[in-house]
């Protein structure tokens, strides 16, 4: 194949063979830092892109929407790989692929756990990463109504130093968020839950499909199974995953029963703006979404009783 074959991109970069110039892929610099140190540095250069599971850059890439200089591969860092569970909670490591969460099923992050384990099919799930969804910031990304339940925070590092948002000013809109292209995502902070937690999405088809509407919700019950603390974040309804203060406050004081669920779901249907779309019309979604609360409500529940049955409280 000669030079004069191939396609190139207006910069002339692109060389890749039958493709036209504007899906041409440009070459990149593929790098795989053993450290987060090393990781920032190259993330200080022009053009260069975190890439974990590449489930979506490499789609991204392909149709055009990224088009990076250096790939800087951070699988292969240890910190970012870790799960670990201390005194204040979790800390999972940017990292950690979807298939990975199965095993914490039943340790008080089952919304995140449900929201992994639909997320795409198998083989998605097992280079999927919870990072790279949190930093594609889709309205529809499977693991964000869990991660806002769970008080997830994330915290973003660069040569400069670390901060520390919380998801629930991360998002700024569909596919953005507050990280400097500086910045790698290293870990994800969750906060204990004794109580119970569930997520639950509608898609047309059961896998492999993004969330039309989808739903997070924990519960904490007291001694007499009185909610004494609750938070519930809604997905696909708006353009960024959100918590609902106002929906969890209705529960908190209630045993949930039926009338109290009856009131949490339609405040949460009055607290979000969906938009119609390729994936239903805005009066769909919001029709969908009471069922589909009262479904997550009752799981998060059932899970809450369960668990402090299993406590002996
Ligand atoms: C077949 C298929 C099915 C899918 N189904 C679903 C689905 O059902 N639900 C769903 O939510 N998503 C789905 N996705 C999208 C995708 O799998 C998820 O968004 C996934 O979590 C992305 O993770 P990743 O590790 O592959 O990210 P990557 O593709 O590697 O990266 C995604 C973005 O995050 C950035 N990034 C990654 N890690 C970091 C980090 N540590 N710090 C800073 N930036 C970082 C990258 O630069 C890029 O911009 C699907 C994708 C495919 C291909």
């Amino acid at each position: 194949m000669t030079q004069a074959s191939l396609a190139t991109t207006p910069s002339g970069a692109g060389v890749v063979p039958g493709l036209a110039p504007s899906t041409a892929l440009r070459h990149f610099r593929y790098e795989r830092p053993q450290s987060v140190s090393d990781a920032v540095a190259m993330l200080e250069g022009d053009g260069a892109v975190p890439l974990a599971g590449g489930t979506d850059v490499v789609i991204m890439r392909a149709a055009g929407t990224l088009t990076p200089r250096v790939l800087v591969d951070v699988k292969a860092i240890p910190d970012l790989r870790m799960i670990r569970k201390h005194e204040t909670g979790w800390t999972l490591g940017a990292a950690v692929t979807m298939a990975r969460f199965a095993q914490l099923r039943g340790k008080g992050l089952d919304a995140l756990v449900d929201g992994a384990a639909v997320l795409g099919g198998v083989q998605t799930r097992s280079r999927a990463t919870i990072g790279g969804n949190v930093c594609r910031s889709s309205p529809a990304g499977d693991v964000l109504p869990g991660l806002l339940v769970l008080g997830g925070r994330a915290t973003l590092q660069s040569v400069s130093g670390s901060r520390t948002v919380g998801l629930d000013k991360f998002f700024t809109g569909p596919g953005m968020n507050v990280r400097r292209p500086d910045e790698l995502v290293t870990q994800l902070d969750l906060k204990p839950s004794d109580g119970g937690s569930a997520f639950e999405r509608f898609t047309y088809r059961s896998w492999m499909d993004l969330a039309v509407v989808s739903l997070a919700v924990r519960l904490e019950l007291g001694a007499d199974g009185t909610c004494v603390e609750a938070a519930i974040a809604a997905g696909a309804v708006g353009p960024v995953p959100i918590l609902i203060g106002d929906a969890a406050a209705v529960l908190v004081g209630s045993r949930c029963e039926s009338e109290a669920i009856d009131a949490a779901c339609e405040s949460i249907a009055s607290a979000v703006d969906p938009i119609s779309d390729v994936r239903g019309s805005r009066t769909f979604r919001l029709r969908v979404l009471r069922p589909l609360a009262r479904r997550a409500i009752s799981k998060a529940h059932a899970r809450a009783v369960d668990g402090a049955v299993a406590d002996g409280t």
